[in-house]
């Protein structure tokens, strides 16, 4: 039973049912609008006049559920929050007064002038800050993110964003939490971080599924899917679209059905299952009416696709044309820049280069727009996450492919003959490509140069791992510090691998490299080294201490529930410790250490033993 429904159910005295309609409002318990105005009216009645306490929290929950959908509406709340403010005036800082900013903040920003209800925000925020209570800063921070994100500004958006979640969940406030964690997960995927998007969407699916809200459940799960194909996981998006189709079909909602069929036909056809694409697109025709513009120009794209593939140009081009009206209304570059670049294919097959020219040019100022688009919000994430000239130069390098481009584009316009404008088109392509393959090999280079992490355990890997004990080593000469090195290596590891297959065995390594980085400290280093093997960094610990350390961790990891990776799975690892000498160089440690690990197995495994 709903926390709703027993309100409405229970018989208690008037305080107690104060408290509960407080408490409804308070959790943010989901219930329809007419249902909350009852309870306010009920409210206002049950508190006595004098109770000036009590009175003073029902004044913001009538600024928030003030009637808001007109025009006229909005100035009238806004009126009511300011009436309100003035009254209160002189309690600031207070809970009421920065409550009501926010009110009146989230008023202005819905009647479209976000200028002031930034100021708004911004001025709650000071003001919870100032008395110290998190649930208004995590209210106010969520607000004024959530509306940055609307604007594109993804930096600011996630700086509010990501903080007021972890106040939420410290706060236990779920609901919200909820709310906050999909405004997360939006930022990155309008940012165009697909895996961090993911990363937060899988987090919500699970909040809404522990708590039965599955129409939001099955929303997330198609941005699920968004994310999926983004990341070229084409075969796992298709499995998330079809479970949303499967859903809405059993809920008879034929709209969000056919949105998830369409869905679903735009990555067959990427995976070459042409036949089954047509096959849904033709049930989706009968739903999907050309008023519904988005959902159906990318009906008509996905069609237009799968007749080129089926050799039928003529009616791939009426569909393309069909869908490039609704992608106009809905001003979809992202969608026009796919059905030009279709287009283009079109017409080279049926060998009219004048139209594929034109269709080349339009995909390539629609690309423009969208790059320049990527450009200015990437520029300011990039700087707060990396903050270094290199950026700043790809950046420069980006706008003058940009550059190049339009100037080629230039030249196009004005030679009309057609055997000149193929040469050029051909030239134009390769430098394009030619600059993009310079760019990702320029990428490549840099992100090696990053790839100091373990892609499976992300761990430190073995390069990392041992450049940094040489320095350790090198700190205990001058400094006359400790340093020890436990190493670690997985028992019976093959056996896993052949008897449970590899990725049981990929997940047992996982497991084993997150129980080590737990018990250690933040200054210690687990980094794998081998394919089972794993070299543990102690700066400051003497050989004592490293072998506690290495007992410990021996009886975690024996201790471990491994049956939640395979039924019956066991899983020990043997260890070797040692620790800095007089004169010492890596090489010698490495082997004493690895001296010590032989003769822990040799000692029959799950122990440590030290030289
Ligand atoms: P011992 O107790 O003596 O260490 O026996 P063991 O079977 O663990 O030792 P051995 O060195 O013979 O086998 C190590 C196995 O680890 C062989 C290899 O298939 C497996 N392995 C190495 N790297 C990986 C990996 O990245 N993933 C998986 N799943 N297995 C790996
Ligand atoms: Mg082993
Ligand atoms: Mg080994």
């Amino acid at each position: 039973m709903s926390l709703l429904t027993q309100v409405a159910t229970a018989s208690s005295t008037p305080q107690q049912r104060i408290d509960q309609l407080f408490e409804i409002f308070f959790l943010g318990e989901e219930g329809d609008l007419e249902l909350l105005n009852k309870y306010l009216a009920e409210l206002d009645q049950l508190i006595p006049a004098d109770d000036i306490k009590q009175r003073e929290k029902l004044i913001p929950l009538q600024c928030w559920y003030h009637p808001s959908e007109t025009t006229e509406e909005f100035q009238k709340a806004i009126k009511h929050a300011e009436v309100l403010m003035e009254a209160h005036q002189k309690s600031y800082p207070s809970e009421l007064h920065a409550d009501l900013l926010l009110c009146r903040g989230s008023h202005y920003q819905y009647s479209g002038k976000p200028e002031q209800a930034k100021l708004d925000y911004d001025a709650a925020i000071k003001e919870a800050y100032l008395i110290e209570n998190m649930r208004l800063i995590a209210d106010g921070r969520s607000m004024r993110g959530t509306m940055l994100s609307y604007e594109g500004d993804y930096t600011g958006a996630l700086e509010d964003l990501i903080p007021a979640q972890s106040m939420y969940e410290q706060l236990n406030l779920a609901y919200w939490a909820r709310v906050n964690l999909s405004e997360i997960a939006n930022s990155y995927r309008r940012f165009g971080d697909p895996q961090m998007a993911l990363t937060y969407q899988l987090k919500l699916e699970k909040a809404y599924l522990d708590n039965n809200q599955l129409v939001e459940a099955f929303d997330t799960n198609t941005q699920i899917a968004y994310s999926y194909e983004a990341l070229g996981d084409n075969q796992l998006a298709l499995e998330r679209h079809q479970k949303s189709y499967q859903y809405w079909h059993q809920q008879k909602n034929s709209l969000s059905a056919a949105a998830s069929a369409v869905d679903m036909a735009g990555i067959l056809i990427k995976l070459n299952q042409v036949d089954e694409a047509v096959e849904i697109l033709e049930q989706a025709e009968n739903t999907v009416t050309i008023e519904f513009d988005g959902l159906f120009s990318f009906m008509k794209l996905f069609s237009a696709q799968a007749a080129l593939i089926k050799q039928h140009p003529e009616k791939a081009l009426e569909y393309a044309e069909e869908a490039e009206s609704g992608f106009n209304v809905s001003n979809n570059d992202r969608g026009l820049s796919q059905l030009y670049t279709l287009r283009n294919q079109i017409y080279l097959s049926i060998k009219d280069y004048q139209s594929a020219h034109q269709a080349l040019t339009d995909y390539l100022n629609v690309h423009h727009k969208l790059d320049q688009l990527s450009l200015t919000s990437r520029n300011s994430e990039m700087r707060a996450r990396f903050n270094t000239d290199k950026i700043e130069a790809e950046n420069q390098n980006l706008l003058s492919i940009q550059l190049i481009k339009e100037k080629e584009l230039a030249a196009l316009e004005q030679n009309k003959r057609l055997q000149n404008i193929i040469i050029i088109l051909v030239a134009i392509i390769l430098i394009i490509v030619t600059i993009y393959a310079v760019k990702q090999v320029k990428r490549k280079q840099k992100f090696k140069d990053l790839a100091l992490t373990d892609e499976l355990t992300k761990l430190a890997n073995r390069r990392h791992t041992y450049a940094l004990a040489k320095t350790y080593i090198n700190q205990a000469k001058t400094e006359h510090s400790q340093f020890s090195v436990i190493s670690f290596d997985a028992d019976h590891f093959k056996k896993v691998n052949d008897t449970l297959g590899h990725d049981i065995g990929d997940k047992v390594l996982i497991k084993l490299a997150k129980i080590a980085k737990e018990l250690m400290r933040k200054s210690d280093t687990v980094g794998r080294v081998g394919g089972e093997e794993f070299l543990i960094l102690l700066p400051g610990a003497n050989e004592q201490q490293a072998y506690d350390i290495a007992s410990r961790l021996i009886v975690r990891i024996a201790d471990a529930d491994w049956d939640t990776i395979a039924p019956e799975l066991k899983q020990t690892v043997s260890a070797g410790v040692t620790h800095y000498q007089n004169g010492d160089n890596f090489e010698n440690m490495l082997l004493r250490v690895d001296n010590a690990l032989y003769q822990a197995k040799s000692a029959g495994r799950n122990c440590v033993k030290t030289v």
